[in-house]
């Protein structure tokens, strides 16, 4: 069974019961809420507004469902928890196969099968770069135009998507409401992406990186003690004759985002040794000077996938098997980041 989920927020925290009882299996399915600790001077207003839902919308269903957590005149108490309303996704469960529903994937992939729970207690918030307004980089192919933002967003949905098979809390901080994960080639270039919950993307570049920092910043500390990463996926645009691999760059002051940045190379280096030797690989981890890495609270990775002018670094992109070869060398160098530095 599938509920419809309107919200499209990228942020459930499933438990499944699953019964086996006797010779017959029952199949039970059970979606819990999410829950988040109440800060000092929270009100329900104020809580339910910060985890991005509308508290005209979700008051009275938030009174009926924490009765026994309010205080007086419904008042919350820091440091207790509470459950959110709207967060959660029916679970379909058929046969031993554990399933959820991200209408963000798109049609074709949004039913997500859970495969294991390798990473469970890790929080991930995906920025893929650019966006709304901002095309970012712009490469020609043909008579195409690619744009770094389709590009960027694309991988880093199949890389959302592998991280919640395993288990992990992700949030999509860009998000496009009518672009899933697509295997066509040349992917046409739109406008319409916002910022988590769901705010306009600026066109002031200050204001929109600002943006999207603040809207990580905010959910950070519901999540506080867990093991968390921002992780900004971008495409480089340099001269045409440029080509580049995969680079990672960290904080300066980040010790744990330049170890999380060398596993990530790591596991690069590795993948090309193995599918591509003697093609050599010079990717590299370096820190530099920018403003989401900078400003943001959870440790913070940027990476660049490639040169989009670049003809071979091209092939990296327009093919979708390669959008998902790098999703998935990305999932496994988080996978190793998770176990190493948890
Ligand atoms: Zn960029």
């Amino acid at each position: 069974m599938i509920e419809s989920n309107l919200h499209i927020k990228l942020y459930y925290n499933i438990i499944l019961t699953f019964f086996l009882i006797g010779m017959f299996s029952v199949i039970g399915t059970q979606a819990q809420n999410i829950e988040v600790v109440a800060e000092k001077g929270d009100g329900i207003y104020r809580l339910l507004t910060r985890n991005g839902l509308s508290a005209a919308e979700y008051m009275d269903t938030f009174i009926q469902m924490n009765k026994e957590r309010l205080g007086k005149e419904n008042s919350l108490y820091a440091g207790r928890k509470y459950r959110l309303p709207g967060k959660t996704e029916e679970i379909a469960v058929s046969s031993g196969t554990r399933m959820v529903r991200h209408e963000i994937f798109g049609k074709e992939f949004e039913n997500v099968n859970l495969i294991d729970d390798k990473l469970k207690g890790a929080v991930y918030y995906l920025v893929a770069g650019h966006g709304g307004p901002d095309p970012g980089a712009v490469g020609r192919y043909n008579n195409w135009q690619l744009c770094e933002d389709e590009y960027a967003y694309d991988v880093t949905l199949r890389l959302a998507r592998n991280l919640i098979q395993h288990g992990a809390l992700v949030y999509m901080i860009t998000r496009d409401p009518n672009d899933g994960i697509r295997n066509d080639s040349y992917l046409k270039a739109d406008k319409d992406e916002i910022c988590y919950p769901d705010s306009r993307i600026p066109i002031n570049q200050l204001r929109r990186l600002k943006q999207r920092t603040e809207a990580v910043n905010q959910i950070y500390s519901n999540h506080r003690g867990s093991f968390q990463r921002m992780i900004a996926l971008h495409v480089d645009s340099r001269s045409h004759g440029e080509n580049i691999d995969v680079f990672f760059y960290h904080d300066r002051q980040s010790k744990t985002g330049r170890k999380a940045a060398i596993t990530l190379k790591n596991k690069f280096q590795q993948k090309y040794d193995l599918h591509q030797p003697g093609r050599g690989y010079s990717g590299t981890v370096s820190d530099r000077n920018l403003y989401v890495v900078r400003n943001s609270y959870p440790v913070a990775v940027y990476i660049e996938l490639g040169n989009i002018n670049h003809r071979r670094d091209q092939q990296r992109f327009i093919i979708s098997s390669n959008r998902q070869a790098l999703a998935n060398w990305l999932f496994e160098g988080m996978v190793d980041d998770f176990k190493e530095n948890k």
